[in-house]
């Protein structure tokens, strides 16, 4: 088809693009960093798709990016000679919003223009983040091996449709126009662009080209030439050398591949050599993105292999249950033409995950146990936006199960709320004299499990029970029966034996009584036959008159609601 199109965006498109307009306002020089990162991906499609077809590059090889503006137009050009779209492409990429998650995300949304911000900030702005700052956009792009008469044109004002239609475009990739709105001039300055592009884009491994600026003597002014020259450094972050790379580098570098708004809470960044030879940087956000549950979301590690980006979300690099960590892992072993199939095989991908995996556990451990209170509050937050995807780690990996479960907080008796801060260690330091396990109360809600009357005994006798009330808590537990040879047991277990901490005068006290109220129990067992398998004697209660006990070997009261919830 060759006549101009109108159509109209995706409903979400046309609400994202309302909100971000206002909400991200004090913020709008990000456009130029959302336009350079998908130049960027672009031309990283390319040159992975140029390793089996090298035609791809047709007579221009070396990719780079354009930033260039027009006075007089109010325009600013930023042009790539990547993959290019097709039309099909330019409809769905730039008229849809094909992202998981998109509903709940939408669901989220508050109207409070900061809060609204953070979130729109993690869900990613993107492309139509240049609408902030212009009233209409023109994509021209020709994808990659394509005729040069089968370039595409698109546009948009950002309210509800865009145009499409075909068009001439010798040179290969995308030129996005931005056509600035009245108030916008200030961004028509050379200086102005290349400072916003040192700012936030100085790690984009390909060159970002800008006119050349010089003085006219003649007419008093600078005028820009035809000369164009790199204004970034133009080479991989992840390959420099740590001391070359400021914190805000990291931080920049960080946005560029996770899509976030946010700074990370943590990174680490190390060259390895020995048996596999590779580079990771991997960092971890500072809040739990809203798809973290989404089983199909996209990961967080791009592969590269000797600079060349291969994949994203490289699953296999990193387990599951660290689905959040985002960064980069670049091989020097891997061949460039390396599928997902042969990632699952690969020996070199094996021994990448397992150092990636420890690396990140290793990143942790410093955070938890450091002495300074900051790091101390980074794992604290770490621990409550990703503790409970942690906790999988424990039935995912066995090699590293007594690592994780050092990692592992809980809400606790020994506090009044229902802060996660104790951890195992912490508990065993406060044991009493003769206690020989770790006891812990499970439940649906943290006001269920403080209030279970099965902690009365503990109560009086000042024995600390952990609380747990997470989801995966109760499955957890079936992969963690102790703790540093110390048991773990629950309090809603019959036969509750509380060893030592019992002494001989209670002991004896206790066998009297049960003797005294043997038939009382035995008339009971039979009139709720049928309700209960067996009624006893407890003197674990101290205010209530009777409670529900599992058998030593059942599930528990909690695990069987839940199943029976789950239709099991
Ligand atoms: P994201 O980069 O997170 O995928 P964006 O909103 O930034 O989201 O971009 C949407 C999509 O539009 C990209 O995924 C890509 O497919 C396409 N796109 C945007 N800019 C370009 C470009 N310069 N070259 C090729 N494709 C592009
Ligand atoms: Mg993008």
């Amino acid at each position: 088809v060759s006549e101009k199109q109108t159509l109209g965006f995706q409903a979400e498109v046309k609400q994202l693009l309302q909100m971000m307009i206002h909400s991200m306002y004090s913020n709008k020089e990000i456009f130029l960093r959302e336009l350079v990162s998908n130049a960027s991906d672009a031309a990283d499609k390319l040159r992975f798709e140029a390793i089996n077809n090298g035609a791809l590059f047709e007579t221009d090889p070396e990719l780079k990016i354009k930033v260039t503006f027009d006075k007089a137009a109010r325009t600013i050009t930023v042009s790539d000679n990547g993959i290019g779209m097709t039309r099909d492409d330019a409809i769905s990429h730039l008229g849809t919003i094909a992202k998981s998650g998109t509903k709940e995300f939408f669901s989220k949304l508050s109207g409070d223009q900061q809060k609204d911000a953070a979130l729109i900030g993690q869900f990613g702005v993107g492309f139509y983040s240049a609408f902030i700052i212009a009233d209409k956009i023109t994509v021209e792009t020709r994808r990659a091996g394509t005729n040069p008469t089968e370039g595409v044109r698109w546009e948009s004002e950002g309210a509800g449709e865009f145009s499409i239609e075909a068009m001439d475009k010798v040179s290969r990739g995308t030129d996005i126009v931005l056509h600035l709105r009245p108030e916008e001039d200030e961004f028509l300055s050379a200086w102005k662009l290349k400072s916003i592009i040192q700012k936030y884009s100085d790690h984009i491994s390909l060159p970002i080209l800008m006119q050349k600026e010089e003085w006219d003597e003649e007419k008093k002014e600078t005028l820009v030439t035809e000369h164009f020259e790199t204004v970034n450094q133009a080479s991989a972050l992840w390959a420099r050398s740590k001391s070359d790379i400021t914190e805000e580098q990291y931080v920049e570098f960080y946005k560029h591949v996770s899509h976030d708004f946010e700074a990370p809470l943590i990174y680490t960044h190390n060259r390895v050599e020995g048996r596999s030879e590779y580079t990771q940087l991997l960092y971890i956000p500072a809040r739990a993105p809203f798809d973290l549950w989404d089983r199909n979301k996209r990961g967080g590690i791009k592969l590269y292999v000797k600079r060349v980006f291969i994949m994203d979300d490289a699953e296999q690099l990193m387990p599951v249950y660290l689905r959040f960590v985002k960064g980069v892992i670049d091989s020097a072993d891997l061949p460039l033409n390396v599928s997902r199939e042969i990632l699952q095989e690969s020996r070199d991908v094996r021994v990448i995950r397992e150092g990636s995996t420890k690396r990140v556990l290793s990143m942790l451990e410093e955070l938890a146990n450091n002495d300074d209170q900051a790091q101390k509050d980074k794992y604290a937050t770490f621990w409550t936006q990703f503790g409970q995807v942690l906790k999988e780690g424990l039935g995912e990996d066995a090699t590293n199960k007594d690592r994780i479960a050092k990692l592992l907080r809980f809400a606790s008796t020994n506090n009044d709320g229902d802060a996660q801060t104790v951890s195992f260690a912490d508990y065993i330091g406060r044991m009493k004299e003769g206690q020989d396990k770790i006891y812990y109360a499970t439940g649906e809600t943290f006001t269920a499990a403080r209030n279970s009357p099965h902690l009365e005994i503990f109560r009086k006798k000042g024995v600390e029970v952990l609380l747990l009330t997470d989801r995966v808590d109760e499955w957890m537990l079936s992969f963690l029966q102790d703790f540093e040879g110390k048991e773990l047991a629950s309090v809603a277990k019959g036969g509750l034996d509380l060893g030592t901490l019992e002494d001989e005068a209670e002991k004896k006290q206790h066998e009297e009584t049960e003797t005294q109220f043997k038939d009382l129990a035995e008339k009971m067992k039979l009139s709720l036959a049928a309700k209960a398998k067996d009624v006893r004697v407890t003197f674990r209660l101290t205010d209530s008159p009777a409670c529900l006990v599992a058998d030593t070997n059942e599930l528990s009261g909690n695990l069987m609601r839940m199943l029976k919830a789950a239709g099991q």
